[in-house]
This record gives structure tokens, sequence and C-alpha cells, in this order.
């Protein structure tokens, strides 16, 4: 028996990881689960899965949550804020640590879960996007795992070897081949762009997310994310990920090895494949999704990605090759451009605008440490907001 802390259980992934922990009640655990806000939707996750912890952004959350998890007879213990989260990712009882937190707030839980030696499940790419060498160091000194979530990099990480962890190039590998669907705008009107509202964004032809990546899907940054993430997870530069797009979403992604052979991992669309694979490795279970049905697939298409339409996809590959805190001041300002544009404060062409400033403005430190990243985050976060309302 394996014991899980989901970090972000009320979400989309973590809803979807509770779906494959429930089909396996003889092999998980849930020891704790965690929401920003959405109280309803986590105390109904608690009254299911009976965690010992839970944890919500601040009193008044929590204050709501515990009279209900009384008045129905739980004993689960409610903890708050960054601290409650960071405790639950180190529990003793916890193996197993689902990172499905949006957005750079995850980082401080994740890499409390990696202090902690935990096999890491890791879906908050903007973790690795803030502080990819940082966390890599201190999953390698503390022995912990990670095990991609993201589709693509789950797909990478069943394609390659085990050896590539002394290296790509020593394992014969000689490129990633990332794919991407293209999102909804893929073969809009570029006119179009500028009217396009978080509605339109947020319904991706594959895909059901969260409104974040959702909307980093239509940008195409969330491709610029996952190059970043690749990066990082297989210690590789940028000019060895090539992404790939594939509007069908049925190759989540290839590894191409140096005697010219690709290797693809292929599924249907459903978050829960890469989910049961990493909750279960080296072994395999049933995650409730279907077969793959080739026949109705019928054709796989292939096409370059196209910059000039997709800016944010050549600022994440500029921000790596920047390196230092340039991705945390990309991933910073497009949250920033991202929520405002949710929040219809900013026009859908303007996000990369944002994000382009942003990097033109923020000086460059090269030796980053924590605190140089975190600070890095606030100030393109401020820098970011001001430029929205020049925009506006
Ligand atoms: P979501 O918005 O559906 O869920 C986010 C979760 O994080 C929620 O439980 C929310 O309560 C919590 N949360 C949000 N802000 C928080 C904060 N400040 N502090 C603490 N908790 C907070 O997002 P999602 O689609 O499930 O994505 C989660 C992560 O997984 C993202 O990093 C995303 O890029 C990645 N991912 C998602 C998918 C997908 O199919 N949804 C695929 C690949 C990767
Ligand atoms: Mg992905």
């Amino acid at each position: 028996m394996k014991g899980l802390t989901i970090l972000g259980s009320t979400g989309s992934i973590g809803v979807s990881t509770l779906d494959v922990v429930a089909r396996h009640p003889d092999r998980f655990k849930v020891v704790a689960l965690t929401a920003n806000r959405n109280v309803d939707k986590l105390f109904e996750q608690c009254r299911e899965f009976h965690p010992a912890y839970a944890v919500v952004a601040d009193e008044r959350a929590a204050d709501g949550l515990e009279r209900r998890l009384r008045e129905a007879g739980l004993e689960t213990r409610v903890l708050t804020g960054v601290e409650g989260l960071e405790r639950v990712a180190a529990l003793a009882e916890a193996d197993f640590v689902m990172a499905a937190i949006v957005g750079a707030a995850g980082l401080l839980p994740v890499l409390a879960a990696a202090r902690a030696a935990k096999r890491i499940l890791l879906a908050n790419k903007e973790a690795l996007v803030v502080a990819g060498d940082l966390f890599m160091q201190e999953v390698e000194r503390h022995g912990a795992e990670v095990l991609p979530i993201d589709s693509e990099h789950n797909a990478l990480f069943q394609c390659m070897p085990e050896s590539h962890r002394n290296g790509l190039e020593r394992a014969g590998v000689r490129r990633i081949l990332l794919t991407a669907s293209g999102g909804p705008f893929r073969t809009a009107a570029p006119a179009m762009l500028a009217t396009v509202t978080p509605e339109q964004a947020c319904n991706h032809p594959n895909w059901e997310m969260g409104r974040k990546i959702s909307v980093d899907s239509a940008t195409m940054m969330n491709k610029g994310l996952e190059v970043i993430e690749a990066c990082w997870l297989f210690a590789t530069g940028a000019d060895r990920v090539q992404v790939v797009v594939h509007p069908q979403s049925v190759i989540h992604s290839m590894v191409e090895y140096a005697d010219g052979s690709v290797l693809a991992q292929l599924g249907n669309p459903d978050m829960r494949t890469p989910i049961a694979h990493a909750l279960a490795w080296p072994e395999r279970i049933d995650a409730g999704v279907p077969s793959l049905d080739l026949f109705a697939v019928a054709r796989l298409d292939f096409e370059p990605p196209d910059m000039q339409r997709f800016p944010c996809l050549r600022l994440a590959y500029e921000a790596i090759a920047q390196g230092g805190t340039a991705p945390a001041v990309l991933n910073a300002a497009n949250e920033i451009a991202v929520a405002a544009f949710l929040e219809r404060r900013l026009g859908f062409d303007n996000i990369p605008r944002v994000i382009e400033r942003t990097l033109e403005r923020m000086p460059v430190q090269r030796a980053a440490s924590l605190a140089e990243l975190l600070q890095a985050d606030r100030e393109s976060r401020l820098l970011a907001e001001q430029l929205v309302s020049e925009l506006v």
C-alpha cells in the first residue's frame, strides 16, 4: 500500500488522479488533499477518500471546511497556506506526492517533497520552468524520484532507455520530438487573434484541462514551457528538442535514436494514462481509459510549428537559451498575462507582448539561488501587471 499526497486535488489533474486511485483501493491510500479555495469540492473528496490532512489557502476557508468535516464525523485535520502544503508534501506516511498545483505557487511544496525524498509525480511544469536546475539538484541530493505526468514528458520517459540519466548522447538518443496539438487557433486567421474570448481560448480541440493551461495551449506557451521542462527532466539543451505539431494528439511524443529509430508512445488523449503509468511504475495498471481505436483515428498529420503566429514558443526558446532567472521571468509574466486575459483585462494577442516586454526589462541573474528566483518572480509579476494596465 502506497500513501499519496495530492497537491491541487480539486483541479483537472487532481480529479483524474483520484479517479485512478479509486480503481485501486488495494494499492493506494490518500493521506492528504489540497485545494486553493474550492472548499465544496475538497469536502466531497475528503468524504470519499478520508485523508488524514486537508490543506486550504487561508483561515477563512479552513474554518468552513473544519466545521463541515466535524459535522460529517470525519477526522481529517485542516492545515493552511504554503506551510500546510510543505508539510503534507513531506509527510512520513506519503510515499508519493502528486504535484498538480497550477503555476509557480506549486514550487515550494514540490521542493519540500524533493527534500523529503518522495516519488514526485510532476504535473506542475511551472515549478520546473522557474527552478529546474535547483529542483533537479534537490532531487539528486535527497534521493527523491521524479516521474513526469505531463503527457508528452511521460511519453518521452516511456520511450527513453533507462540509461538516459547518464546523458542523452551516451544513451544513444539523438533528439526529442515533442508533439503539440497546435491548440484551437492553429489555422485561425491571424487577425482573428485580437478578438479571441476566454471561452474560445479554453475550448481545446483534444484535451479538457484547467483554464490556465488551456490558454497556454492556445498561445502555444504551453509547448514553450514544455520545451524547458524537457530540458530539465532529461538533462539536455533545447537544441535537441524539436516541437512537432500533430493535431490529432494521438502520439504523445517521440524519442529519436542515433541509429535512426524513432520510438513513440500513443494513446487516447486522457491524462489518466500518464497518471496511472507514474502511480504504478514500473508496473502497469488499469486507468479506466478505453483502447485506442486506430481505425477511427485513421490518419496522423505532422507540421512544423509556426513561430510567427505563436511568438510565445519563440520567447520560451530564447528564455531557456539565456538561462538563469530568464525562464522564471517568462513564467511569471505569462501567469499575469493569462490571468488578465481570463479576466478580460488584456487582449489575447497582447499576451506575448506583455511577456516579451517583461523579459526585455528584467535583468537576468545568472547564478540563480531560490531567493533570487523568487525575487525575479515577484518583480516580474509587478512589471507585467504594469504593462497590462498600459496596454489597455
Ligand atoms: P486546475 O486549474 O484545474 O487545478 C489547479 C489546482 O491547484 C486546484 O486544485 C487549485 O485549487 C490548486 N491551486 C491553484 N492555485 C493555487 C495556489 N495559489 N495555492 C495552492 N493551490 C492552488 O489545473 P490543472 O489543469 O489540473 O493543471 C495543474 C498542473 O498540471 C498545471 O501545472 C498544468 O500545467 C499541469 N498539467 C495539466 C494537464 C491537464 O490535462 N489538465 C496536463 C499536463 C500538465
Ligand atoms: Mg502537455
